[in-house]
């Protein structure tokens, strides 16, 4: 027989959902874009902790108010939604996240490993059919920051400065990563993310 949770109502001490998230992912230094989007999660976490807060109001509420609970759980949803599609960019998904990968196989590189490099980003986020590999996002919000920083920048410098990929030409490389940035671009569209120039 199941039993009752013995916990009253109003007593669980649970962090919310923005200083959760804050702690978990802290802001990145001389990363406006990555910021940005972090910012933009912390913005709907916020909102969602209000959400809960006022929906857990109106359950004591007399005469209960339907047409306004169902408009803040589709707010509540609407949140969810987009910090699920958000998240995805800046959130490591894995106990290795994308940035320490990134240093790793740059240092690789650099000492000539180049199968180990590319092992170690293919490991990364890997799930398979769910939307574009960790390693590609982080790289194109890095792409994204360095062109901000230096307009001039063809993609294939950015390829040059960035690419993981070992080859000595990054031969489709800066295309590529052009690509990846009109989809973050999207993104920061979408949900209205301003980068701080
Ligand atoms: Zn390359």
């Amino acid at each position: 027989m199941a039993e009752h949770s013995e916990r009253p109502a109003g007593t669980t001490k649970t962090r919310d959902l923005h200083t959760a998230f804050a702690a978990e992912l802290p802001e990145r230094a001389n990363r406006p874009v990555w910021n940005a989007l972090r910012s933009a999660c912390l913005e709907r976490f916020s909102q969602n902790d209000r959400l809960i807060a006022n929906l857990q109001l109106l359950k004591e509420s007399e005469p209960y108010d339907l047409a306004l609970c169902h408009k803040w759980l589709s707010e509540f949803v609407a949140n969810i939604v987009a910090c699920n599609k958000l998240v995805r960019w800046i959130h490591p998904l894995d106990p290795l996240s994308a940035e320490q990968a990134l240093e790793s196989a740059y240092q690789m590189l650099q000492q000539g490993m180049k199968d180990q490099a590319q092992r170690l980003l293919k490991r990364v986020g890997k799930r398979p059919g769910r939307g574009r590999p960790v390693v590609r996002r982080e790289l194109a919000i890095r792409a994204l920051e360095l062109k901000s920083s230096d307009r001039t920048a063809t993609w294939r410098a950015v390829a040059a400065r960035l690419c993981p990929c070992g080859k000595r030409t990054h031969k489709g490389c800066g295309e590529r990563i052009r690509l990846d940035v009109i989809r973050l671009k999207a993104i920061l569209r979408k949900y209205s993310i301003q980068i701080p120039s």
